[in-house]
């Protein structure tokens, strides 16, 4: 007999509820706000082919499944509550769905979000999960916050997960550790939750990269009414990359995707601020740039030539 609907949710996704004052099992999950606090909340789905190679394994695919909507929170400055999954399986394969919830659920335990509810049901693999969290009132970081003048981060190093998905594609080859460590970071993404709120107070403006730097960069830009000259030497890239083509190099951190590491501004006289927040979150922060008042963004190489560019950022319904 195949696992039910209800047996299947009862197995891997139902545990008692610890911060939640209802989780799942009933038709709605009930969550409380401490006074004061704003609900954040954000939606990301992963559709095979699409978000990820059917190589991922299940317990990698958990962890990225919530990795890139606790990245959401993180952006915002939110601290996460809780999350909910929308799941779509071919079968009830009980081998992927113990590696699945392991990957999902261990994630969800390292930061303290819960999963309160969600739905199942039989179709092509599809995941979509909703996330909650909470965030002091007007102090949630906006894509809209940006001002001239400001310094431009980014947290940790970028380029990796693209690095590894265009090793899987064949248009490069990385020695045994390199690939290892490249498909780390495309597989297993840190949501950078604690520099999200190390950030309140500090950053102007925020967004976590997903579509690349450029693209990404250019949503802050576009909210926030200014431009930005970013300086693609300063981009962080770690030695693998290093140790590709420069045009490679330029490729994978401008116009890479799925890095999860958060784009920032603040005011030059916060940067100390900043790396006291990249130190208490355990996460470097390196300056690549400035905000203009003239829109667009400006490419510089570290002696400050102009770099001539192309790169897009990923669109769903134009690649
Ligand atoms: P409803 O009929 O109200 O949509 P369901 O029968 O779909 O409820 O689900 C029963 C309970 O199990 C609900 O509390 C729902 O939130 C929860 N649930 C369903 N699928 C999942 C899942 N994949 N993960 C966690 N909770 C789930
Ligand atoms: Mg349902």
């Amino acid at each position: 007999m195949p696992l039910g609907e209800f047996d299947l949710i009862a197995r891997y996704f139902t545990r008692p509820a610890r911060r939640a004052a209802l989780g799942v099992g009933d038709d709605c999950a009930l969550l409380e706000l401490l006074p004061g606090m704003q609900l954040a909340t954000s939606c990301d789905m992963l559709v095979e082919g699409r978000h990820f190679l059917p190589t991922v394994s299940p317990q990698r695919l958990g962890h990225k499944a919530l990795a890139v909507n606790l990245s959401d929170l993180a952006a915002c400055g939110a601290e996460p509550l809780a999350f909910t999954l929308a799941l779509a399986l071919p079968r009830a394969d009980e081998t992927w769905l113990d590696g699945f919830s392991q990957g999902l659920l261990a994630l969800a335990d390292a930061h303290a979000c819960e999963l309160v509810g969600g739905d199942t049901t039989q179709g092509p693999l599809n995941i979509c999960i909703s996330v909650f969290g909470q965030v002091p009132r007007g102090r949630a970081l906006l894509r809209s916050g940006a001002r001239a003048g400001d310094d431009l981060y980014v947290s940790g190093a970028l380029g990796d997960a693209r690095l590894a998905l265009e090793a899987f594609r064949g248009s490069l080859t990385l020695a045994g550790d390199d690939f290892a460590a490249a498909r780390h970071a495309l597989e297993l993404p840190q949501a950078r939750v604690a520099l999200g709120i190390a950030l309140r107070g500090v950053a102007t403006s925020a967004i976590d990269v997903s579509d690349g730097l450029l693209g990404d960069l250019a949503h802050v830009l576009q909210r926030s009414g200014v431009g930005a000259q970013v300086d693609v030497d300063a981009v962080p890239r770690s030695g693998r990359l290093r140790a590709q083509p420069l045009a490679w190099q330029r490729q994978c951190t401008l116009a890479g995707g799925d890095d999860y590491e958060l784009v920032f501004t603040a005011p030059t006289e916060r940067a100390d601020a900043v790396q006291d927040a990249a130190r208490s979150a355990g996460v470097p922060v390196t300056r690549i740039g400035c905000i203009e008042s003239a829109p667009g963004t400006r490419l510089v190489d570290s002696s400050g030539r102009a770099v001539v560019h192309g790169y897009s950022a990923f669109d769903h319904f134009r690649s």
